[in-house]
């Protein structure tokens, strides 16, 4: 549909969720609004609601089973995994034996109270502080949907005509995954992470994603023009004709440029004057592994193992943390895996939440773990224990004192002694690193790289830590600079202090995959760059395009520069001078300044 010429053009911000361009018209996806009231049921229709109830709970099933079956063919198994969990939800005979109860003895309609049984999981999920929970809260919530739509017997609209941009407040995996048998250019959504079951399918679907768009539905008219920037995670609403040009131009160029990112995928991160760094990934979930190896990671830099704590209510076991490690490094092989102790507090997960007035400054990660040793030897062991495949490293967060460092150091050796005494084997000399996100910590960065292997920068706390700018707070976000000449200057003494100690220093923080810095960043000395994986093969091209003499001249010239708006364009001008061959993902600001 052509955009009227007195239409706006407006730029939404959200979160990149699978990469790629696309251009087309809005489809706004919207479940059937599901009312679901509370109805008596005469004794003698109750067998007849068990049944109906039984009748919904068995469609449930063999439409999943079709999706899942669709997605194994069309993904496999890994990425199928996902529609296997909202099977099990189905199979949950303890919450469903509540229900088929009540029913009988309170003698109520079915889906009222398959509503109110699973909204109490539901809620406690949704209202979770950490992501990663609210994100497998929507598995829930999908999956009450379906029964409920079962119950009330509607159908779900699943074909559309033509080529559409799929726009919603929230997406399942189970709608991604369905939607996706029609011409399906891109999904833009209001909620979610990137972290989401439904981003992992749509990278695994190579279908443009962002995620997150506030006001995403507000703004955007059904069936009107969009553009959807899934490197940026920018949302261009009735763009004009000279955007959708400049669009299509630079999806072209991407497309160019992504063939040869494949050509780089098993070649070094290695600078054209013979600097070679670590370009590892960031890992949240097993099933983003065979996705890693694609995209040509040296390794994992950073396995957030929170991820294990998810809507559990006690920590999972050392055998069963030794799983999920031993598969990590089993598939990383002989590649190094970075794996980060419990980063938990904070924005993060906890599994008895503690109410505190300032949880970023409060009990956090390496905080907890030495006050819980019981819960740290049992990780550590784990960890431990899948060393014995010779390319695990150990990392402690949030450390903002030497003392938390020698302590940990000490639990690990406890937790050798009692796997030497069990006479399981591990690696004697795993590399122990620590996180550098707290400002204390940069300042003695010397003297952590004494008591260590490496060091790895996390900006995303260490910019709030020092920028006193909450990550997660939309009012003071343009406070949050990468670029700021304090985070500059405070990453060179990091890399340069940690050297002198003794250490490899790495960046795990997103910084580390912004590729406006990554000159800078070589050119700062960084010996490891632990990123997204979607962004890795970019920043594995502009590594391998960039002389080291070059990027330290930047590095120089911008340590001399007094704000974040002219370090910015600085690196932004190298980029663009100095490699146009790269057609580089520049912020749109920057555009609309130059
Ligand atoms: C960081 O703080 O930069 C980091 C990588 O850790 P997280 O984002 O998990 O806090
Ligand atoms: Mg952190």
């Amino acid at each position: 549909m052509p955009t009227p010429a007195s239409a706006t053009e407006i730029v939404l911000k959200g979160i990149p969720a699978a990469p790629g361009i696309a251009v087309g018209p809005a489809y706004h996806f919207r479940r059937t609004e599901q009312t679901v009231e509370e109805r008596r049921i005469a004794p003698a229709d109750v067998d007849a609601e068990l049944l109906r109830l039984e009748g919904a709970i068995d469609r449930s099933k063999k439409e999943l089973a079709k999706i899942l079956a669709f997605a194994e063919q069309k993904l496999g198994a890994s990425q199928a995994k996902i529609f296997e969990a909202q099977l099990l939800i189905l199979e949950d005979i303890v919450l469903f034996e509540s229900v088929f109860k009540r029913v009988r003895y309170e003698r109520k309609n079915a889906e009222f109270l398959i509503h109110e049984e699973m909204e109490k999981y539901h809620r406690l999920m949704a209202n979770a502080r950490d992501e990663y929970t609210r994100e497998r809260a929507m598995d829930l919530e999908e999956v009450r949907n379906r029964l409920i739509r079962n119950l009330q017997e509607q159908k779900l609209v699943s074909r559309l005509e033509g080529a559409q941009v799929i726009v919603a407040h929230q997406l399942g995996a189970a709608d991604a995954m369905i939607l996706s048998r029609n011409n399906v250019l891109a999904y833009v959504t209001e909620v979610g992470g990137a972290t989401s079951h439904m981003a992992l399918l749509a990278r695994a679907l190579q279908i443009p994603t962002v995620v997150g768009v506030h006001n995403l539905i507000h703004h955007l008219g059904h069936g009107e023009q969009v553009i959807v920037d899934g490197f940026r995670g920018e949302v261009i609403i009735n763009p004009t004709s000279a955007t959708i040009e400049a669009c299509e131009r630079r999806r072209r160029e991407m497309m160019t440029f992504e063939q040869t990112l494949a050509e780089l995928r098993d070649l070094p991160a290695q600078t054209l004057d013979g600097r070679r760094v670590t370009l590892a990934a960031n890992v949240e979930l097993s099933e983003e592994l065979p996705f890693i190896h694609r995209q040509g990671a040296d390794g994992i830099g950073l396995y957030r193992t929170e991820t294990l704590l998810i809507g559990k209510e006690v920590f999972p076991t050392e055998e069963q943390q030794f799983r999920q490690y031993d598969l990590i490094a089993g598939s990383m092989a002989p590649k190094q895996v970075i794996i980060r102790t419990f980063d938990i507090g904070g924005d993060k997960l906890m599994t008895q939440q503690t109410k505190e007035q300032n949880p970023f400054l409060g009990w956090r990660g390496i905080r907890i773990m030495l006050d819980k040793p019981q819960v740290f030897l049992d990780q550590l062991r784990a960890i431990l224990r899948a060393s014995a495949r010779g390319n695990v490293a150990i990392m402690f967060p949030m450390v903002s004192n030497i003392k938390e460092v020698r302590l940990a150091k000490q639990l690990l050796g406890q937790a050798k002694d009692e796997l030497r005494a069990r006479g399981i084997a591990f690696d004697e000399q795993i590399p122990i690193g620590v996180m550098v996100e707290v400002p204390a910590a940069a300042i003695i960065a010397g003297d952590l790289a004494r008591e260590v292997t490496f060091l790895s920068i996390g900006t995303n706390d260490l910019i709030q830590y020092l920028l006193a700018v909450d990550r997660g707070n939309d009012i003071v976000s343009d406070l949050y600079q990468e670029f700021h000449p304090a985070v500059v200057r405070f990453l060179r003494r990091i890399i340069e202090r940690g050297k002198e100690g003794g250490a490899w220093v790495g960046m795990c923080g997103e910084m580390a995959g912004d590729p406006l810095a990554t000159i800078l960043l070589l050119g700062l000395g960084l010996d490891e760059f632990s990123v997204a994986p979607t962004i890795l093969p970019e920043i594995k091209k502009i590594i391998r395009s960039v002389r080291l003499s070059d990027a330290k001249q930047l590095a120089d010239h911008v340590l001399s520069l007094d704000t974040e708006d002219a370090i910015r364009t600085a690196v932004a001008d190298a980029m663009r001078t100095k490699f146009p061959e790269i057609p580089i993902i520049l912020p749109t600001t920057y555009e609309a300044r130059s």
